[in-house]
């Protein structure tokens, strides 16, 4: 495949991109965006101005050490679906994509200042190493890092724009991530920042205080899009977990199903984090087995808005039988109801 250096679409980096004229498609590595792709219909979604942003934080970056296949696209879901199928069956020809669209990326946004400045500390917190550990950030990851939007906000009625969009001034996006870097600093959760020059970017510490937020922040954090499934797993209920995927994905989210990420047949510390992780919990309760009413039990303990299912005839146990729960008769009932709910009390 070919290769040339380009500016980056979303970030204005220089990086590499692949043209794919089978998919209608063109394919970026970022160092800054990460591994994403941009298919015909997709084209909206470069003008969503938080593009840079969701791409930063959840970026896909490749490396020698480990080989990373997945990558963001804006192709259409189901097409996502197949391939993500074929990836996990053996077949690596079109990688592992990962949808993307505005919905996802503005449920992801965050709400409000304080929510931003929380994403921040967490992001610097995981870049350091070491407690301490100045990290360094050039001037597009800066302004990705503190959601500096680096196109103009145009209302619905403006696209499709043949000009593509436009992009703010330099010395706009620097006065904006310096209204955040002082706030950072004079906040007391940075160390007083070395803003060298608009060029070379920032380098920032984390103070002791910096580090209490994200230690609080991590204890109940609702802050990622993960969401725990606790269900029975195994073939008979294969149909019940593509659906309650659906279901959860439709909403913004992101279902993490303990046995896709490791092996267990018990309760294990990794999935009492995930459980804390999550910002919810979906308890199918349908074949009535310990380990979903232990991990319901276990999320709302924690506080955790916990969504229960359950096939329609089932009779739940008398705890939680009075807690409203989905009913469903087929599965394919499962993702519009589930959507719905999640919509409705969660977000
Ligand atoms: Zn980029």
């Amino acid at each position: 495949m070919e290769t040339t250096l380009k500016e980056c679409p979303v970030c204005r980096s220089k990086a590499s991109c692949f043209p794919e004229s089978q998919h209608d498609s063109v394919f970026y590595d970022c160092p800054v965006c990460g591994r994403y792709e941009f298919t015909l219909n997709g084209f909206r979604i470069q003008h969503n101005s938080h593009l840079a942003s969701y791409l930063y934080y959840n970026r896909f970056k490749g490396g020698l050490m480990h080989p990373e296949y997945r990558y963001h696209t804006t192709m259409k879901k189901e097409l996502c679906d197949t391939y993500k199928r074929n990836f996990e069956d053996g077949d690596i020809t079109n990688g592992h994509p990962v949808h993307v669209d505005d919905d996802i990326i503005n449920n992801w946004y965050p709400k409000s200042f304080s929510e931003r400045i929380d994403f921040i500390l967490l992001r610097i917190s995981s870049l350091a190493k070491h407690i301490g550990q100045p990290v360094k950030f050039d001037n597009q990851e800066m302004f990705s890092l503190l959601f500096v939007d680096r196109k103009e906000l145009l209302d619905d009625s403006a696209f499709p724009q043949k000009d593509g969009p436009t992009w703010r001034e330099d010395k706009d996006c620097i006065l904006e991530a310096d209204y955040v870097l002082d706030y950072l600093k004079e906040s007391g959760y940075v160390k007083d920042y070395l803003h060298l020059r608009s060029e070379t970017g920032v380098e920032l510490t984390l103070t002791p205080k910096g580090y209490a937020r994200v230690d609080e922040l991590q204890k109940n954090t609702s802050y990622g899009r993960n969401v725990l499934v606790a269900m029975k797993f195994g073939e008979d209920t294969l149909t019940l977990r593509e659906a309650i995927r659906k279901g959860v994905d439709d909403a913004g989210y992101h279902a993490v199903f303990i046995d896709e990420v490791e092996h267990i047949d018990f309760i294990t510390p990794e999935l009492l984090k995930h459980i804390r992780d999550s910002k919810f919990v979906v308890v199918d309760l349908t074949h009535q087995n310990n380990g979903a009413y232990f991990e319901e039990g276990y999320a709302m303990g924690l506080g955790k808005p916990v969504i229960q299912l359950c096939r329609d005839g089932v009779k739940l146990h008398f705890d939680i039988a009075q807690k409203n729960t989905i009913m469903w008769k087929t599965e394919d009932d499962i993702p519009v109801k589930l959507t719905n709910r999640i919509k409705a009390t969660i977000d």
